[in-house]
């Protein structure tokens, strides 16, 4: 199982070198171009060009590995399919999946912010479900990748020669990701926040922060699986888990029955709340029940 994790780390390495003169292109470009998905969320032309890159070089280099790209899956005609139970479990039936998120953060890239990431994932199949074996996430905007590399992460400078194996290293002021729509969630649910939020416009970005230690945790619960594979890739090796926001458990797979049965509307979309903090935390530590708060 190593060998093809190496390799999917070192392919996408190669990939992301290739696309970031590109993308730092459309950077600099005074305008971005974009058009809403039918979910509402924005395309441009660059997503689809990493996205298309990544994916004719990872299909041609890893045979019989199916690959998911959040664009392919907007524009695949997913409402023929009658069951999402059954779609999902057929790309969840190989030994190995690929997941791409080929810019994450579109709207920030577009209006010229810098939190933005290139996120790549492969997969393993456990028991019903999948979790992350290795996983690369990229940041244009200071040049950096990170990657999984046995059962640690490196950090990388894409242009400079800086390469270092790095710890999470929790930083003093308490901050957590959390979206707004899981934030008006929490608060319609008798869920509050140990701590201020913040919300970049990533989810990749908030994540890849939880994992280094920038920030205290991340609430998920409306992001797609591809913008959680990649970061929990790097979470696995930074002492993180992810705990279900009900039950506490850690999770351990993803299965058909955590993502949307809506395939039209929210393919590939969490259904169930979840909390990636570090192992040593608790759930209370960062999100309490309002209601048991008051006794
Ligand atoms: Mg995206």
């Amino acid at each position: 199982m190593s060998e093809i994790r190496e390799d999917f780390v070192e392919r996408v390495r190669q990939l992301v070198r290739e696309v970031f003169p590109m993308v730092l292109r459309a950077v600099a470009a005074a305008s971005r171009e974009a058009s809403a998905k039918a979910d509402g969320s924005l395309v441009t032309e660059t997503d689809c060009a990493v996205e298309s890159h990544f994916v004719k070089a990872l299909e041609r280099h890893f045979p019989g590995v199916p690959v998911l790209g959040e664009e392919m899956s907007a524009s695949a005609r997913l409402s023929e399919h009658a069951d999402a139970g059954a779609y999902y479990a057929n790309f969840m039936s190989s030994p190995h999946q690929i997941i791409i998120d080929p810019i994450d953060g579109t709207k920030n890239f577009v209006e010229g912010k810098r939190e933005f990431c290139i996120a790549a994932a492969l997969t393993a199949r456990v028991g019903e479900g999948i979790w992350p074996i290795a996983g690369v996430v990229a940041v244009p905007n200071t040049g950096m990748i990170y990657y999984t590399e046995g059962g640690f992460v490196r950090e990388e400078s894409v242009v400079g020669e800086n390469s270092v194996i790095i710890e999470r290293r929790e930083v003093a002021e308490p901050l957590m990701s959390v979206s707004s729509k899981d934030r008006w969630w929490l608060a319609t649910n008798g869920y509050s926040l140990a701590h201020p939020w913040i919300s970049s416009g990533s989810s990749v970005h908030d994540f890849l922060g939880t994992c280094v230690g920038r920030l205290r945790g991340s609430v998920t619960g409306t992001q797609r699986l591809w913008d959680l594979m990649a970061p929990l890739a790097l979470a696995n090796n930074l002492g993180c888990v992810l705990r279900d926001l009900a039950t506490g458990d850690c999770v351990t797979r993803i299965t058909p029955e955590h993502l949307s049965p809506n395939l039209e509307r929210r393919a590939w979309g969490l259904e169930r709340k979840m909390v990636l903090l570090p192992a040593h935390a608790t759930l209370a530590e960062l999100v309490r029940r309002s209601d048991a708060e008051q006794g």
